[in-house]
C-alpha cells in the first residue's frame, strides 16, 4: 500500500502536467495545419505509435484517398502484460495493427513490418543498423511519400528516438525530397515542461484538427485492446483530443 500511493500521486502528476502541456501548445503555442494532398509514409516504432500520434491525420487523407504507407519497424513483442508468450504476442500485436489501420483506411498492401526486436533499436549492431536503414531506403524509393512521419526525435523512448535517427539517416541515403514531421508520444508524459518548451522545434508546433474523424480514431485505438490494458489510463486520454501536434524539422 505505502508504495502504491507515491505512485498513483506521482501518476497524477504526470497527468496533470502532461494536459497543461498539450493544452498550451494546441491553445497558445501552434500553428493549425492544413491537410495537405501529399501521400505519406508513417514510421512507428511499435504496433499503437501511428494511430495515438497520426490517426487522425491518416484518416483525414485516406478519406480523400491519398495513399498513406504505414512501417512498423519493431516486432512488438515487449508491449504486453500478460501475454507471455513472445511469438503470440507479436501476432496479437500484428493483427490490431491491421484491424487499427482497416478502420482508418489503410489497405493491408499499405502495411509493412520490418520486425526488428522490441526495446533493441538502440542496441544495433553496425551490420543491423545498416541492414535496417537499407530496408527503409528500400521503402522510400519504391513509393517516393512526399511527407514523412517520424517519432519526435526527443520522445523520452530508446526506440522513438533511434526510428527517428533510422528513417533520418535512410531520407539522406535516399535522396527523397520529403516535408518531415515529427509527432510527439511520451515526451509531454516523461520530460519536465521546462524542458519540453527549450527544443526549438517545439516553438513552431503545429495542430491539425482531427475532429471530423475524431470517432474513427477512437475506434482505431479501441483495436489495440492490449494496448489499453498495458498503458496507464492517464496517458492514453490525450490521443482522443480534436487536434493531433506535429513538429516539423528541417534535414
Ligand atoms: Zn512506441
Amino acid at each position: 500500500m505505502n508504495k502504491i500511493v507515491p505512485v498513483r500521486v506521482r501518476e497524477r502528476l504526470q497527468e496533470i502536467q502532461y494536459s497543461l502541456i498539450q493544452e498550451w501548445i494546441i491553445n497558445r503555442g501552434s500553428q493549425p495545419l492544413n491537410l495537405s494532398h501529399n501521400s505519406a509514409m508513417v514510421f512507428a516504432p511499435h504496433q499503437d505509435d501511428e494511430t495515438f500520434g497520426c490517426g487522425g491525420m491518416i484518416a483525414l487523407k485516406r478519406q480523400q484517398e491519398i495513399p498513406v504507407h504505414v512501417v512498423f519497424i519493431t516486432d512488438g513483442q515487449s508491449g504486453v502484460n500478460n501475454l507471455t508468450n513472445k511469438n503470440n504476442t507479436i501476432q496479437v500485436r500484428k493483427q490490431e495493427a491491421v484491424k487499427a489501420l482497416e478502420v482508418l483506411g489503410v489497405d493491408n498492401s499499405y502495411t509493412h513490418f520490418l520486425d526488428k526486436q522490441d526495446g533493441a533499436l538502440q542496441k544495433l549492431t553496425a551490420e543491423q543498423k545498416q541492414l535496417t536503414i537499407a530496408q527503409i531506403v528500400e521503402l522510400l524509393k519504391l513509393y517516393q511519400p512526399q511527407e514523412v512521419y517520424v517519432p519526435y526525435r526527443l520522445d523520452c523512448h530508446p526506440d522513438h528516438e533511434a526510428t527517428f535517427d533510422l528513417v533520418i539517416l535512410a531520407i539522406k541515403e535516399s535522396q527523397l525530397q520529403v516535408k518531415l514531421l515529427q509527432y510527439p508520444i511520451w515526451v509531454f508524459w516523461d520530460k519536465p515542461f521546462f524542458q519540453v518548451f527549450k527544443a526549438p522545434e517545439v516553438k513552431r508546433a503545429y495542430r491539425l484538427s482531427i475532429a471530423s474523424v475524431k470517432d474513427k480514431k477512437s475506434r482505431a485505438i479501441a483495436a489495440y485492446p492490449s494496448q489499453l490494458e498495458f498503458l496507464c489510463s492517464g496517458f492514453i486520454k490525450r490521443f482522443f483530443g480534436n487536434n493531433e501536434i506535429f513538429f516539423p524539422i528541417d534535414i
